[in-house]
Formats: C-alpha cells, sequence, structure tokens
C-alpha cells in the first residue's frame, strides 16, 4: 500500500502539550525516596526492591497498579486479577484473558511484559502480571480540556482500527470497546487494552453468547435487540461511537437505558429495514414496528464539530451501520481515505516497524499486520475443574517464564502490597 501523500511534511513527537497532561491528568506517580519493600527480584529477601505508585485503573476485572520494576527502573503497570479460582468460570475467564495478554505482539494492543512468579500452588490464589504503563486513556483525555485537533482523531482512529484488525484477525472479539480501555501516553501511542470479556468468534450460528457485553453506550444494535449471535462487527459499531465522540467531544447515543439506547439509535439511523433485524428477539423487533416511522437523519453528524468534514461523516457513517452484515469490517475501514494522514502520522514517527536512515524513512511491508495465527482456545474445552485450571495456570506462567529474565515476586512483608493485595 502507498501513502497518499507520503512525503509531507508532518508534525512529529508529542501532541499533547505533555506537561500538562502528565501532571492534570496522568495517573504517574514517582516514588523516590519511599521505604521500598514491595517487589522484588527473586528471592523475596535480597534484590532491588520497589514501592507500588498508586492505582491506576480498574478493569472490567481486576486492579491495576504503576510500580517500578526493580530489575531495570522500568515504570511498568501491574495487574492483579484476583478471585481467579472462586469457580469455573472465572477460572476459565482469566485464563483466557491471561492466554491472550501472552499471544498479542502488535503495537496497538496491550500484552503482557511478565508474569509474577506464582507461589506454591496450595498458596496460589491470585495472578499479577505486568504489562507496558501508558499514562492515560481516550475517556480521560476527551473529558479534559485538552485541545482535540483532527491530527489527534485521525491517528488515534489509525491506531484503534489498526489494532482492532489485529485481534479481528487471530479470532478475538474485544467486546467491550470503550474511550477507557484504549490506553494512550503523551505521544499519541495507543493501545487496546482490557481483555476480561474478550473471547474467541464463534462460528457456529446456533450457539448462543451472552447478552452481557459491551458498556451500554457503545452497544451495538444487535446486542441491543437480544440477537442471539454476533460477530466482530459489534467491536466496529463500538469504534464508530468512539470516532463520534472523538469529534464531538460527548457521547453520542447516551441513554439510561438499553431501550432508550435503541431508540436514539433509531432517531440518527431511522427505523431499519425487516431485513436488518433478522437475528433480532420478538419483543425487540416488535418494539421497533410499533414505534412512528423514522427517517434517517444522518446529515446532524455534521454539526459534531469542525472535524466532521464529509470524509469523516462518510467513514462513521460505513461504521454506525445498523445491519452487522452491511457494517463496514475494521480491515475494510483502514483503506478509508480518512486514515492516510493518520498513517502517515503513525509510521513516520510513531510506530517500531518502520525506521529512518540518513537517505529517509524506510517503510514496513505491512503498514497494518494481521495475528501470524489465530488465538487457539482448545484447551477450554479440556477445562473441567477448578483445581485443574489451577494446575493448568501454574504451569503455564511456570513455563512461560522459563528462560526468560531473573523471575519477579511480591514480597508479602510490604506495607503498600498488603493494600493491593487486600
Ligand atoms: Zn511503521
Amino acid at each position: 500500500m502507498a501513502f497518499h501523500g507520503a512525503g509531507r511534511q508532518t508534525v512529529c513527537g508529542n501532541l499533547f502539550p505533555g506537561s500538562e497532561l502528565g501532571h492534570k491528568y496522568f495517573c504517574v506517580n514517582s516514588s523516590s525516596g519511599a521505604p521500598s519493600t514491595g517487589l522484588s527480584a527473586t528471592p523475596c529477601l535480597t534484590g532491588p526492591t520497589m514501592e507500588p505508585d498508586r492505582p491506576i485503573g480498574y478493569g472490567a476485572f481486576g486492579v491495576v497498579w504503576s510500580v517500578t520494576d526493580p530489575r531495570d527502573g522500568r515504570k511498568v503497570a501491574l495487574k492483579k486479577m484476583p478471585n481467579v479460582f472462586q469457580n469455573l468460570v472465572s477460572c476459565k475467564r482469566v485464563f483466557r484473558e491471561l492466554r491472550m495478554l501472552c499471544f498479542f505482539k502488535h503495537d496497538n494492543v496491550l500484552s503482557a511484559l511478565d508474569i509474577l512468579q506464582p507461589p506454591q500452588i496450595d498458596c496460589f490464589e491470585e495472578i499479577y502480571v505486568i504489562t507496558e504503563l501508558m499514562q492515560s486513556d481516550l475517556h480521560k483525555v476527551i473529558v479534559s480540556p485538552q485541545p482535540l485537533t483532527t491530527d489527534h482523531i485521525k491517528v488515534f482512529l489509525y491506531q484503534i482500527l489498526r489494532g482492532l484488525k489485529y485481534l479481528h484477525s487471530a479470532g478475538i472479539l474485544h467486546r467491550d470497546i470503550k474511550p477507557g480501555n484504549l490506553l494512550v501516553n503523551s505521544n499519541c501511542l495507543l493501545k487496546i487494552c482490557d481483555f476480561g470479556l474478550a473471547r474467541v468468534e464463534e462460528p457456529d450460528p446456533s450457539r448462543h453468547m451472552t447478552q452481557e457485553v459491551v458498556t451500554q453506550y457503545y452497544r451495538a444494535p444487535e446486542v441491543l435487540m437480544g440477537s442471539r449471535h454476533y460477530g466482530s462487527a459489534i467491536d466496529v459499531w463500538s469504534v464508530g461511537c468512539i470516532f463520534a465522540e472523538l469529534l464531538g467531544r460527548r457521547i453520542l447515543f447516551q441513554a439510561q437505558s438499553p431501550i432508550q439506547q435503541l431508540d436514539l439509535i433509531t432517531d440518527l439511523l431511522g427505523t431499519p429495514p425487516l431485513s436488518a433485524m433478522a437475528s433480532a428477539c420478538e419483543g425487540a423487533r416488535a418494539h421497533i414496528l410499533r414505534g412512528p416511522h423514522k427517517p434517517p437523519s444522518l446529515s446532524v453528524l455534521y454539526m459534531l464539530s469542525d472535524g466532521a468534514t464529509h470524509e469523516a461523516v462518510h467513514l462513521l457513517c460505513r461504521m454506525l451501520v445498523f445491519d452487522p452484515a452491511k457494517r463496514i469490517s475494521g480491515s475494510d475501514a483502514l483503506s478509508h481515505p480518512y486514515l492516510d494522514e493518520g498513517r502517515l502520522r503513525y509510521h513516520t514517527c510513531m510506530c517500531q516497524c518502520c525506521y529512518s536512515v540518513p537517505s529517509g524513512r524506510v517503510y514496513t511491508r505491512d503498514f497494518e499486520p494481521p495475528a501470524e495465527r489465530p488465538f487457539s482456545h482448545s484447551y477450554e474445552n479440556s477445562l473441567l475443574s477448578v483445581w485443574q485450571g489451577k494446575e493448568l495456570i501454574h504451569r503455564f506462567i511456570t513455563e512461560h517464564q522459563q528462560g526468560k529474565r531473573v523471575p519477579l515476586c511480591i514480597n508479602p512483608q510490604s506495607a503498600a502490597f498488603k493494600t493491593f493485595i487486600r
């Protein structure tokens, strides 16, 4: 693929006035001078130790802290996955998320840098994963008074779709794409996170899938209409809502209930044809048909902001399509001309896949690479009890660490970690 306008001068580096964002909106804290007794390289009694700085977020499941890796002084994020072994469902969920975090190899998807060494299996209750530390998330950026230019929006949307293409190519549905799950740093690098609700795509349409997914404002119409089977298009819908939110700096469909959510969607898109409600449950279809016939009012999207150009609204309208079969895919959305500048900016000064030589920039052959292989979840079928799950996860972590760096563990004497563990 060629860049449209390659060679054009772009503004690189820090897109935010970093210091302000760093102080006011970022959650990273330094802990210099604090008594340090938290994490240590094993054995726990010796070696450099540290203090957890502070909690930086709460995902669907688990708590995240900012910590310093004692092996290299690097600031990283430590996520606790609690209540792993409460029952078989939680055990499977956490094991799936853990395996996904270790599977991911993509700059726009958060992955595990390390897993803390587990104790003996009898004392093994919680799992701690280390990931890259990001300074903020898109929700915090959107609600801040920080300027958000068209350049920001383009480079953010490009990275969201780039990460999403990778996930979908691995057969993974995220199912909870929302601004708070899109981490960003001061250079505008973006990573999709929180795979607590993610699952593997279900190819068999007769298999029912849970409705309890996706924060309501970003929930696709097919899920709101009670469809028992859905696919990667639900994530694209969420990205469309976020795109509109970036443009207008307010939530696009902010309803109080799932029914009102559906009503707001049809207010914008118009009453859907029957063919677009093929998989809907009877009650939802009756609700739509009972109401007045609504014409589409997509032209209001031009009023989101000055950044809502014809190109932007065109792409937005391809993502916010009621019928999931007609909605654009994440991969196809990347080919939309609106994203050309975001791609150029990203690969000119932000990516890890291209590099500069004295004569210019050497670009990678594939700007938006798919996963090398699908994510396998065949192990889940053989997971039949909590104890068996505990053994499998313990073995997985131990094997994952083999041959890598000095393993880290938690120092149980640390006061800070006592509050973290609680
Ligand atoms: Zn690149």
